[in-house]
């Protein structure tokens, strides 16, 4: 559809080692790459087999270079569909070892974020993810460690990982100490079938919500995140792939859009998921009859939803009206 290669997009939930383009994984690898190393199939059977393709990127992402070429790629990357603002998320302590600070991962994406930026024009704004399977003490020292690149190349904070097996009940006191220390956040929650996490993400404070399949059907919950204007950071396709619903009919983007959330789509990865926002958008269109102004809408509400400044805001939605 010509008005969707032409709309200006904003994504706000990308992985940057799930997104890393061919090229720059084959340049560190020193090697080339086959597509079933780096993306998953048409027949993906489930999140565990979808996060075995992180295995490959995680495996390039192992110097400062190699982290400041992977954000600085990434952000040349998003040209291609005519993305005007991302944010982009990782996990910094996935890659600390004894030769590789946390500080310096953080200075190295940063840095290329900002080459990036530099030849593109394009924002891209940065989460830290706190993974589930990590103890709360160590991301609240990672939390602490990097709290004074907030605001200097450091936007925001997730909570990314398993679901089933690590509930946001056990997350509750690192993010309410994370909020206390001036972090804005939002947390991958409901993408398990377990409308509690997402509740319980939203009473300790987050602002979006990463999937929020869960919500679907659950009316008390729905106008809970309505009322306060909790972002809900769709992605179709990811969605489809990892199984989180088990059919595009029981995918409940219409449902939110027509409750009122503040609905966004997204890529989650771009190259495991083998997609793009062109691509995402141009399948809810089609999926769901929607027209125009809906996908319109649903840039809007990215750029409100932004983890950035009002000035920011305000540009992405001049280019987007
Ligand atoms: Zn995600």
């Amino acid at each position: 559809m010509d008005y969707i290669k032409k709309l200006p997009k904003i994504e706000l939930h990308c992985h940057l080692d799930g997104s890393l383009p061919r090229a720059t994984i084959e340049e560190l690898l020193g090697r080339e790459v086959e597509d079933s190393e780096l993306s998953v199939s048409e027949d993906c059977k489930s999140l565990t087999e979808y996060l075995q393709k992180f295995d490959l990127p995680l495996s390039a992402l192992t110097s400062y270079a190699a982290f400041k070429k992977a954000a600085k790629d990434f952000v040349l990357s998003l040209q291609a569909d005519n993305t005007i603002y991302a944010e982009v998320r990782f996990a910094p302590l996935l890659s600390v070892n004894a030769n590789l600070k946390l500080r310096d991962i953080m200075e190295a994406v940063i840095e290329g974020l900002k080459e990036g930026k530099a030849l593109t024009g394009i924002y891209v704004g940065l989460i830290a993810c706190a993974m589930r399977h990590h103890e709360p003490e160590k991301s609240l020292r990672m939390f602490s460690e990097i709290r004074d690149y907030l605001g200097f190349g450091l936007n925001a904070l997730d909570l990314a990982g398993d679901e089933s097996k690590y509930p946001m009940s056990l997350f509750m006191d690192l993010f309410k100490k994370a909020k206390c220390m001036g972090y804005p956040f939002t947390i991958h929650a409901g993408e398990c079938r377990d409308v509690r996490n997402v509740l319980l993400s939203v009473e300790a404070g987050a602002l979006r919500i990463g999937h929020g399949i869960a919500l679907s059907g659950q009316s008390d919950a729905i106008k809970l995140c309505k009322d306060k204007g909790i972002g809900i950071e769709m992605c179709p396709i990811s969605n489809l792939q990892t199984k989180a619903v088990d059919d595009i009919k029981a995918y409940p983007l219409k449902e939110f859009l027509e409750a009122g959330l503040s609905v966004t789509v997204n890529t989650d990865n771009r190259t495991v998921s083998n997609s793009t926002m062109e691509k995402e958008l141009e399948f809810v269109a089609n999926e769901f009859a929607l027209g125009e102004d809906v996908i319109k809408k649903l840039m809007i509400n990215a750029a409100n939803l932004a983890f950035a400044d009002d000035n920011i805001k305000h540009n992405l939605l001049n280019k987007i009206l």
